[in-house]
C-alpha cells in the first residue's frame, strides 16, 4: 500500500492524546518525534523499547511536565491503536487489551521493540519534506514556539527541507493566533521584562522582549492580557522550560531547585528568587490565578526553591 503525504498527515492528526481536562500530552507527539529523527538516519524501522527508553526519560524530563517521565512507556504501548505504529513481541503479550498498559519492567525484559507501520515508515523514508511537514505539524500542535529548535536539536531532527505553509492540507486545525497578542502585553507591561526590567529598543523598535503565554496557546491559552506576561527572551525561554514560576497570590516568583547557576547567570535568574514581579499598568491586566496555577503543574520543574 502505498500512502499519499496527504494521508500521512491526517493519520497523524488523529493520534489520540490524552487530554485530561488540561494535562498536557506531549508523550506521544515526542515519541513520534523521535522515532522520526530515526527514520530521517536511516535506523531501522522497529527499535527495541529498551535502546529508545533513556532518550525518551531525557526528553520527557526536559520538555514535559513535571511527573512525565515515569509514564514515558504509554505511548509506546498505546501509539499501535492508532494505526500509525506497530508492536514486535512474544505474541500472547501483545495480544493483551490495549487498556492494560505493560510496565517499564516487562517491555525492557520481553524486548518489545516498536516503529512506525510499514505503509507509514515508507512514505516518510522517501521524503524528507513530509517529515519536515509532520514534524512542524506536531511542534505546532503541542509546543511554542520557543521550544521548537530545541525539541529538533534534543531528537536530533535536521529539518533543512523547506516547507510552504500548508493550510491547504487541511491538518491544522487550530485556532488562529491573535496578532495583537504581542503589541497588548508589551503595551500592559510598558514595554519592559516583568522579571528583570529589560526594556532594550533598537531605534523606536523595542527588540528582545517577547509576549509570553502564561498558560501555553497549545493548550488553549487564551490571547488576553491576564494569560500574558512580557519577558525578555533569556527570561521567556527559561520560563517555557519551567525554570521559574509565578505565585497566584503574591506574585512573587520562584525558581526551581533544579535550576543551577554560577555567578555570571545567578544575577540574572536566581538574584530575582522571592522578588515581586514587575506589575503591569492596571490591575485589569494582572495575571489570572488559573493561568498561573496551570504553569506551576504543567511546566513549572518542581520542586520549587524555599523562600
Ligand atoms: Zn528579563
Amino acid at each position: 500500500m502505498t500512502l499519499s503525504s496527504q494521508d500521512v498527515l491526517k493519520a497523524f492528526a488523529r493520534i489520540r492524546v490524552f487530554q485530561r481536562g488540561e494535562q498536557r500530552a506531549v508523550h506521544k507527539p515526542l515519541l513520534i518525534l523521535l522515532a522520526l529523527a530515526r527514520t530521517a538516519q536511516d535506523a531501522p524501522r522497529m527499535v527495541a523499547f529498551a535502546d529508545i527508553d533513556a532518550q525518551l526519560k531525557a526528553l520527557l524530563g526536559e520538555f514535559g511536565p513535571s511527573s512525565a517521565a515515569g509514564s514515558r512507556h504509554y505511548p509506546f504501548w498505546h501509539l499501535a491503536t492508532d494505526g500509525v505504529w506497530q508492536l514486535d513481541g512474544p505474541p500472547d503479550f501483545l495480544q493483551r487489551p490495549p487498556a492494560a498498559t505493560p510496565n517499564l519492567g516487562e517491555l525492557r525484559k520481553l524486548h518489545i521493540a516498536g516503529g512506525f507501520a510499514p505503509a507509514m515508515d515508507a512514505a516518510l523514508r522517501r521524503d524528507p519534506a513530509l517529515r519536515a511537514q509532520l514534524a512542524h505539524q506536531l511542534l505546532d500542535a503541542h509546543f511554542p514556539e520557543t521550544l521548537h529548535g530545541d525539541i529538533l536539536q534534543a531528537i536530533g531532527l535536521d529539518l533543512s527541507t523547506p516547507i510552504a505553509d500548508d493550510a491547504a492540507t487541511g491538518t491544522r486545525t487550530m485556532a488562529r493566533r491573535d496578532p495583537r497578542f504581542r503589541e497588548r502585553v508589551l503595551r500592559a507591561y510598558e514595554h519592559r521584562c516583568c522579571v528583570c526590567g529589560f526594556d532594550l529598543r533598537i531605534g523606536s523598535v523595542t527588540a528582545g522582549l517577547e509576549a509570553a503565554h502564561i498558560k501555553w496557546f497549545q493548550a488553549k491559552g487564551p490571547d488576553i492580557e491576564a494569560n500574558g506576561l512580557a519577558l525578555c527572551a533569556l527570561h521567556h525561554k527559561v520560563f517555557d522550560l519551567g525554570a521559574f514560576t509565578i505565585l497566584p497570590d503574591s506574585y512573587s516568583l520562584v525558581f526551581s531547585q533544579h535550576v543551577v547557576a554560577g555567578e555570571a547567570s545567578r544575577s540574572m535568574l536566581l538574584g530575582f528568587h522571592g522578588a515581586g514581579m514587575i506589575m503591569p499598568q492596571s490591575k485589569d491586566y494582572y495575571p489570572g490565578g488559573e493561568f498561573l496555577r496551570w504553569h506551576e503543574r504543567e511546566v513549572f520543574k518542581r520542586p520549587g526553591r524555599s523562600l
